[in-house]
């Protein structure tokens, strides 16, 4: 156990289910590992990283995120339908998956895969959380310092640090 606090610099390793307006629970660590994250480096929604500020080891806390402190507004024209044939063929593609999109512009930018049929994917350019406002109930269960090369990288190494890739 330790006192440390949450602050930019710091791994935080912590519990989160995160449900929308309407109760029903959109993703939840409950029961698998708590997630890391390097506090000020943009891993997790800006709302969440501020709300997490200043919290100690053992915390419990609930934090409401607007979708713009959170996965944004819905601005796209909405799932677009794309060959499959564009995919990988070795791929399982599910619901959910994120890619890279190039633009007629030539720029990079997310997809998100909303409905798989036999020839045709349909994704969508907003994040499928995107419009939602989130109900986060939070447990810290513990705080360390970052190493030098997860402050280098902008990302933590798994729970302990050591995590290599
Ligand atoms: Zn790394």
């Amino acid at each position: 156990m330790t006192n440390e606090s949450v602050a930019a610099g710091k791994v935080v390793i912590f519990h989160y289910t995160v449900t929308n307006d309407a109760g029903d629970v959109l993703d939840t660590s409950v029961g698998a590992e708590p997630l890391p994250y390097l506090h000020g480096s943009g891993n997790i929604v800006p709302g969440l990283e501020s709300a997490m500020d200043g919290h100690t080891v053992g915390d419990t806390f609930k934090a409401t995120i607007s979708p713009e402190e959170g996965y944004g507004e819905r601005t796209g024209p909405g799932p677009q339908p794309v060959p499959r044939a564009a995919f990988p063929a070795d791929l399982d593609l599910q619901p959910g998956m994120q890619f890279a999109a190039t633009t007629e512009s030539g720029a990079t930018i997310p997809v998100w895969i909303v409905r798989v049929a036999e020839d045709v994917v349909h994704v969508d350019t907003d994040h499928p959380l995107a419009g939602e406002t989130l109900h986060f109930d939070v447990e810290i269960v513990d705080i360390r310092d970052a190493t030098a090369e997860e402050i280098a990288h902008g990302h933590p190494h798994g729970r302990d640090g050591r995590a290599t890739h």
